[in-house]
């Protein structure tokens, strides 16, 4: 049995997903930008895209400019919001500890650049206070951004609130919704944001495609420069088939949310009662307030790594955290944000399930995991020390 349970990483495309990119492959390939009738076909599909991908969200179709993905999405939108700020003087951005790098590190190369940053705490829940954002707004401040739920612990923050203040205080707000979108209900007039990204493979569409809405008045700056795609906002002939792929699969994920969302709850419920009473474990981050299909533990003595590689052997594929930090071995940002300490932080494991898994798998998961968490302490030098220690 091979058990995907790495959703957070990336979803499976879905049927209906790729079934609506094959016929921009095959007969309806023009460029949008082309005049003859097949450009003008494409054109049609662009726009019927663009108009879904709105709804969904709430948005205006004129509101959304297709991305590359995610990470983009929010290159662009923090690099504008820093734009737009240095015109009228200001110069302070508010973001949290644990948002995903294709935020922190945007935010590392504007400080280079003369912007101050300030990363707000995250408490032990994995949650952002919406008064902490308050606090350390200032009249310098240009942008807010918190993410809508967290990548590697599932966590939902109080967006909404959040965007009340920055409102309140005029100030730009953008949320990372790419782990939200298609899972919790996006809702851009509801959530008061004003920039907002999300990335197709995260809700079974494609890979290499997303989207970032930016409310009508917010001026964007280009990351990619060229032709007049997205009015002229995002240069390069339009990833038709990933762009309709996308669409598709966000409006299928909007339709069928209840349903998916109470299923998939009812799988992650399960698996955490399974593997609660592991010996010196714990669950990491709120147990309410988070996506439908995220659970993230922490085993001590034992390394993320091991667990990952003896879980594979056993057929289940997750992640230690963020698949973006895979490969080294410094533990979890988001981990250490919440207060996790560093040598229990590196025994972290991350189960993402979709509507995709079934009841056997989470059997099969539940079986495996404290066997393997056994067997790799009965190796770890780490964990008879703490045996030692509780004697
Ligand atoms: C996956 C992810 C991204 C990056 O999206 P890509 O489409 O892979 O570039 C950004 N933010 C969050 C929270 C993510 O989970």
């Amino acid at each position: 049995m091979i058990v995907y349970a790495d959703n957070a990483a990336t979803t499976k495309i879905s049927e209906k997903s790729l079934r609506a990119m094959m016929p921009l492959f095959t007969e309806d390939y023009g460029n949008p930008s082309s005049l003859h009738s097949i450009g003008q076909r494409a054109k049609e599909y662009l726009e019927e895209a663009r108009g879904k991908v709105a709804k969904c969200i709430n948005a205006e179709p004129s509101e959304i400019y297709f991305t590359s993905g995610g990470s983009e999405a929010d290159n662009q939108a923090l690099r504008s919001a820093a734009n737009i700020g240095k015109k009228r003087g200001k110069n302070h951005i508010i973001s949290s500890k644990f948002e995903h790098h294709a935020v922190l590190h945007t935010l590392n190369a504007l400080e280079k650049e003369g912007f101050e940053i300030t990363l707000l705490d995250v408490y032990s829940n994995g949650i952002v206070k919406p008064e902490d954002v308050e606090k350390a707004i200032t009249d310098k401040t240009c942008l807010v951004t918190i993410m809508t739920a967290n990548n590697e612990i599932g966590t939902i923050q109080p967006i909404k609130e959040i965007g009340e203040i920055c409102r309140k205080k005029k100030v730009l707000f953008h949320t990372d919704a790419v782990q939200a979108a298609g899972h919790i209900p996006i809702d851009v007039q509801d959530m008061n944001v004003d920039m907002l990204s999300i990335s197709g493979h995260k809700f079974h569409g494609p890979k290499g495609v997303g989207a970032l809405y930016a409310r009508k008045g917010v001026i964007l700056s280009n990351i990619i420069e060229g032709g007049a795609q997205e009015r002229r906002k995002r240069a390069g002939t339009e990833n038709m088939p990933a762009i309709v792929g996308m669409s598709v699969a966000l409006e299928d994920a909007v339709n069928e949310m209840y349903k998916t969302s109470k299923y998939v709850t009812g799988l992650r419920n399960k698996l955490t009662e399974g593997l609660k009473d592991i010996p010196k474990s714990r669950i990491n981050g709120d147990l309410e307030r988070r996506l439908p299909g995220t659970l993230n533990m922490c085993f001590e003595g034992i390394e993320g790594e091991g667990i990952l590689l003896w879980l594979d052997q056993n057929g289940i594929e997750a992640s230690s955290g963020s698949a973006c930090t895979s490969g080294s071995l410094d533990p979890s940002h988001v981990l250490l944000s919440i207060g996790v300490p560093v040598e229990i932080a590196h025994g972290s494991l991350r189960l993402s399930i979709s509507e995709y898994n079934t009841e056997e798998e989470i059997d099969h998961i539940i079986k495996t995991v404290p066997k393997v968490v056994s067997y790799l302490r009965k190796m770890s030098p780490v964990w008879e020390k703490i045996m030692k220690e509780e004697k």
